[in-house]
């Protein structure tokens, strides 16, 4: 068996202790095996991740930091190849499936491809892992994510003109989201300062191939348009052709999960089915989540998301108990009184001006200790009882109480509804929006 050395997120497999003492267990008690592919964890992260927006040395933090929790890595474990997922089954009690999306959408123009095509994450993760990048005086990249976005900032760093080609909008106000492309708003912004030109709201209508090789294309402006059933058909508007003279043509219009080794999970979706807390349907034992699972929207935090969710759910299938967890809903703005809190303005991240923008020298830092503290200082609370004795002090009737102890909802307060007039300046002058006003009728409905 190999040595634990650190930890990734690709497969991990769960089994009830059976080594006491060999290692510490991580924080629910189990013991648990990552395999990945590659020989370090970190996934997409290390892969395809350029260094200016991620440092290696802080992912290399963060893997050690769990391991130090006792998780074991195996590295070099092709799922598929190396180990089945009988196997797996076999040797652990449970499975979690977290692959990514390692391959690259195809495409073609009215089924025409370049010769030299390769798509955004293969060239990014060529870049990332020995250095080189094609060498050519002008790109367009085809697609509106982090990798059309990372990838034309790598390659305007070689001196390429670069343009990008997107059917959504740019990020701004007023564009809803669903309407914007999906790379993070402030990266594109970082690319435009760098030189990278967008074409929003453009497809490619034509390659313009000299024999296999491109030398332009034709773009044309695309309209969504909401089609009868709530879907969005994309068309092009005739006459807003334009020629964009280019010598390679880079497809990253998203990317796929790779199979092999789990087509029978997949049952010939392109994604992993699962539910909120990753059970794969009729495949007991088995959870999936990250960027594999259907509806992903593509993020780390969304993949942390599923990782704990589905560790909760493990959990639960090894105990033999149904999962669920309460979920605090969410508070409305105009109901927290913002007269209570000073204004404060958001602590800006140290950005790197575009001179200083070579290397792997981090674009965007982190914050440092004092601007962290000074943010969650800004945090409001929301739905949370502050003590601020607000209610106490300003109720007319007298009729909120003071409690030394807790209250049974966690507050030092308890309302005495025999003295209440319902005048609701409590929760007027609640800062949190902790107190609401409930209708009388519904209220009795209630506890009738
Ligand atoms: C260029 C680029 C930029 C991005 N920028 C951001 C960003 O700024 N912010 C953000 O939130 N998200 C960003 N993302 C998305 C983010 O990387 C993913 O959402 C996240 O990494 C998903 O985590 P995951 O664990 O599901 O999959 P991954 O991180 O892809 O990890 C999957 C792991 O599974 C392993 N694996 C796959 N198949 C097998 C197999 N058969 N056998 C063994 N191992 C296997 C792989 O080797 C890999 O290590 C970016 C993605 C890309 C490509």
């Amino acid at each position: 068996m190999p040595s634990p050395t650190t930890v990734s997120r690709a497969f991990s497999v769960i089994r009830q202790s059976r080594k006491v003492g060999r290692i510490r267990f991580p924080l629910l008690g189990y013991q648990v095996t990552l395999l990945d592919a590659l020989p370090e964890a970190g996934g997409t992260l290390r892969t395809a991740l350029p260094p200016y927006r991620l440092p290696r040395e802080v992912l290399a933090q963060e893997t050690q930091r769990l391991m130090s929790i006792g998780i074991e890595f195996f590295a070099h474990h092709v799922l598929g190849r190396d180990v089945s997922l009988d196997e797996l089954r076999a040797d652990y009690r449970a499975v979690f499936l977290g692959p990514g999306r390692q391959q690259g959408r195809e495409w073609s123009v009215d089924g025409r491809v370049p010769a030299d095509l390769h798509t955004g994450l293969r060239l990014l993760q060529e870049w990332v892992a020995v250095g080189t990048i094609p060498d050519v005086k002008s790109a367009a990249i085809v697609g509106g994510g982090n990798s059309a976005v990372d990838l034309a900032r790598v390659l305007r760093k070689t001196g390429a003109e670069v343009h990008v080609i997107t059917h959504d909008a740019l990020p701004k106000l007023g564009v809803p989201p669903e309407g914007a492309m999906k790379a993070i708003p402030r990266e594109v912004k970082q690319a435009q300062e760098e030189g990278v030109v967008f074409h929003e709201h453009r497809g490619i209508q034509r390659l313009i191939l000299r024999g296999e090789r491109v030398v332009g294309v034709e773009m044309v402006h695309m309209k969504k348009l909401p089609r009868p059933d709530g879907s969005i058909e994309i068309v092009p508007f005739e006459g807003t052709e334009t020629v964009l003279h280019v010598e390679q043509v880079i497809p990253a219009i998203g990317q796929v999960v790779l199979a092999a080794g789990m087509e029978r999970i997949l049952e010939g979706r392109p994604f992993f089915a699962v539910d909120l807390w990753g059970h794969v349907v009729n495949h007991p034992g088995v959870f999936a989540g990250g960027d594999a699972r259907q509806g992903s929207r593509g993020t780390v935090s969304g993949a942390v998301g599923d990782g704990r969710r589905a560790a909760l759910a493990i959990d639960g299938y090894l105990r033999g108990v149904e999962v669920s967890e309460h979920c605090a809903e969410a508070i409305p703005l105009d109901s927290l009184n913002l007269n209570y809190f000073e204004h404060a303005p958001r602590a800006e991240e140290p950005l790197l001006s575009v001179e200083e923008r070579s290397g792997d020298a981090e674009v965007a830092g982190g914050l440092i200790e004092h601007q962290v503290m000074a943010e969650s200082l800004r945090c409001f609370s929301c739905g949370e009882c502050l003590a601020c004795d607000n209610c106490w002090t300003l109720c007319p009737d007298q009729s909120v109480l003071k409690t030394k102890e807790l209250a049974s909802d966690g507050s030092h307060y308890v309302f005495d509804y025999d003295y209440c007039k319902g005048c609701g300046l409590c929760a007027r002058e609640c800062p949190s929006g902790y107190i609401v006003m409930e209708d009388e009728l519904l209220f009795a409905g209630q506890y009738k």
